[in-house]
């Protein structure tokens, strides 16, 4: 962690950076009157100038809007950056080295070594590019052609500082020693590697993309492969981390992409460097991608700075494009999910035939990428969409299956006020009665846990901020419910989910039976009606893995007619969630403890019976022994309510009258 900076050496920095050559790299100044300097100023749109520097105080001011301030101030202000951020580009460039306090420094790197390693970079970025251009250069023209087959011609690529690094082995380490770094500073930061014969270059034959701090300094590279015969398999390489380059911070393309981010309020993620490159040369100048990590809550944290909301402004937008490929659609949602406020900012947009932007450039033109993001559609509608997607609307089952998996997602936006108007939205993309959705999404809001006893599966992501009953949350927004196993397709990748459901305990007879009644449900379909599936709550499984087993079972039942064995266990198997999938694999070859029809080879329909009875009859003594505790608690109560002792009565009585239906049903 860094720490703070040491106080004198902010007023030494201060003292020594000249506001005027600052300014002067954002604004052209003229003289005007004494002392004072006028140019058009950065901070709004203007004709005549109305920003004024005055050098001999370090100040400026714009009489247009009012801005003002030191060269600090500045610095913040035109690049987007921390006061830490800032103090350290500025001591940089006048030649400070900065004291922390508490005693830290800055990834344990000091301001002159630092300087060095961003120095080792810009000579490599440099080197990188004169070889992709050096027509002498057989090797090089691999990477031409990759990018001319992409749309990409020579000034792009120098827009965008793109480079070769060639297959010899040390090319670039001898051009670093040539120029005076120390085998130290090339190791550090990342550009070479210590073999068994000395230094040799860490990357090889491949297309190279600087990537680049927000202030635009070069901190590390992107390498594409492009030799069959190169020996690192991944299409993409990435600098390590090192003390400049910390890929859950970086954001390629963000120092070209910052001030259209903060100007026109939108922000887009897209997936690799080719996309960033297309999006800009396409007029999309918001556009900033991850470097091999998915998107996560410290890039939020770097858009969010330069998005900053302020009260007058239109609210701010992040659009996620997708290129369908479901691990970046469950890396997005995953963020999303995490961030409340976030959530209501973001928006999905997928390109048609499932083509990233550099592809709908090349095939459709430019006009097709700024098409895509104006068209992104809210990341709620997209989950809901994603979500009912699954389902067969035309039929009355699948419009009630469709709607039982969307109900979570609505119940879960925290604002009470949004709700109503999404449940119509919802209502009319399903077909379904306002008044039903309505009816379902408070029943799912009331569904806190399934099982009770059972450990929570909720929200809780590690290092997310917490979520839950009785966390503050923010007055807008909401949250995804990391709840519902099964349906929700960011369940698929690494989850939060994976960690939290443990093994069934067999020790426990009631469970036993659960897991017979689950074998028998995927091994024998046939012989349960749809119905009987349907009227077994979820919430009947105890243990939360059979629970969660269970939920796919019931999702896939109503589009089971007449699929094959095989199909059925795919099907129960691609709905449910990622952490029981191999408990279904297991459930679907492990045998049955009862005697098979000799004729038939299926298990005796009586002891089929007795399985559902069995699970859906504990559950119903369950809630009966809890009912009558309470109305027990009420009757002795001192000030006993009589409405409520009412309520739970007949709520009481029902449960009893469905157990003993249950027993005569399933009891011959
Ligand atoms: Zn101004």
């Amino acid at each position: 962690m860094a720490g703070r900076i040491n106080a004198d050496d902010v007023t030494t920095v201060k003292e020594r950076s000249s506001i005027e050559d600052v300014v002067r790299q954002h604004v052209t100044l003229r003289p005007a009157g004494i002392g004072t300097l006028k140019g058009l100023c950065p901070f709004h749109d203007e004709k005549t100038p109305s920003f004024t520097v005055r050098p001999a105080l370090g100040t400026y001011h714009c009489f247009g809007c009012g801005e003002g301030g030191d060269v600090i101030s500045f610095v913040m202000k035109v690049e987007h950056l921390t006061f830490t951020e800032t103090i350290e580009a500025l001591a940089g460039k006048v030649g400070v080295e900065l004291r922390y306090e508490d005693g830290g420094r800055r990834d344990e790197l000091g301001a002159g070594r630092r300087q060095r390693l961003l120095e080792a970079h810009r000579v490599a970025e440099e080197f990188y590019s004169e070889q992709l251009v050096d027509m002498g250069r057989l090797d090089a023209r691999v990477g031409r052609d990759f990018l001319r087959a992409r749309g990409f011609d020579g000034a792009a690529a120098s827009r965008f500082g793109v480079g070769f690094a060639p297959r010899g082995g040390d090319d670039l380490t001898r051009q670093l020693r040539a120029r005076g770094f120390t085998e130290e500073e090339i190791t550090l930061g990342g550009l070479s590697a210590r073999g068994s014969r000395g230094l040799y270059d860490k990357f090889r034959g491949r297309l190279m993309w600087p990537i680049r701090d927000i202030t635009g300094a070069t901190v590390g590279f992107g390498a594409r492969r492009l030799f069959d015969d190169d020996r690192m398999p991944a299409k993409y390489l990435n600098t390590a981390e090192t003390p400049l380059y910390k890929k859950s911070h970086v954001l390629y393309g963000l120092d070209l992409a910052k001030k259209a981010i903060a100007t026109e309020r939108e922000a887009v993620v897209v997936e690799g460097y080719t996309d960033v490159m297309a999006a800009h040369l396409s007029g999309v100048r918001g556009a900033v991608a991850t470097c091999g990590t998915a998107f996560g809550v410290e890039h939020i944290k770097v858009l969010r700075r330069i998005l900053r909301d302020e009260v007058d402004q239109a609210p701010a937008r992040v659009v996620f494009t997708f290129d369908g490929d479901a691990a970046g659609q469950a890396a997005a949602m995953k963020a999303f999910g995490e961030d409340q406020r976030w959530a209501s900012q973001s928006f999905v947009a997928v390109a048609p035939e499932g083509m990233d932007p550099c592809e709908l450039r090349m095939s459709k033109g430019p006009e097709a990428v700024q098409a895509l993001v104006a068209d992104a559609v809210p990341m709620f509608e997209f989950a809901v969409r994603t979500t009912v997607g699954r389902f067969d609307l035309d039929t009355a089952e699948g419009r009630v299956q469709a709607m039982r998996a969307a109900a979570p997602i609505i119940a879960a936006i925290r604002d009470s006020a949004l709700r109503p108007e999404y449940i119509r939205t919802v209502a009319g993309w399903l077909g379904v009665e306002i008044e039903q959705l309505r009816a379902e999404v408070s029943r799912a809001g009331r569904r806190p846990s399934r099982s009770p006893s059972g450990p929570p599966t909720g929200p809780g992501t590690p290092g997310g901020p917490p979520a839950g009953p009785g966390t503050p949350s923010g007055p807008s927004g909401w949250s995804l419910p990391v709840r519902e196993e099964g349906d929700q397709p960011w369940d698929e990748g690494e989850g939060p989910l994976e960690a939290t459901l443990p093994p069934p305990d067999l020790r426990d007879p009631i469970v036993r039976v659960e897991r017979q009644l689950l074998q028998a449900l995927i091994q024998c379909r046939g012989q349960f009606s749809l119905a009987t599936i349907d009227a077994l709550p979820v919430e009947a499984f105890t243990a939360p893995a059979h629970a969660a087993v269970f939920d796919a079972i019931r999702t896939a039942a109503p589009r089971s007619g007449g699929l094959s064995s095989v199909a059925w266990l795919t099907a129960i198997t691609e709905t449910a969630a990622l952490p029981v999938r191999a408990l279904v694999q297991q459930l679907s070859v492990a045998d049955l403890p009862t005697r098979l029809d000799t004729e038939t080879g299926r298990p005796p329909q009586r002891y089929l019976d007795a399985l559902v009875l069995g699970v859906h009859d504990a559950h119903l003594s369950r809630q009966i022994a809890d009912a009558t505790a309470q109305v027990r608690r009420l009757q002795f109560a001192p000030d006993p309510d009589p409405e409520r002792l009412r309520v739970l009565t007949t709520e009481l009585h029902l449960l009893e009258v469905t157990r003993a239906r249950l027993r005569e049903d399933l009891i011959p």
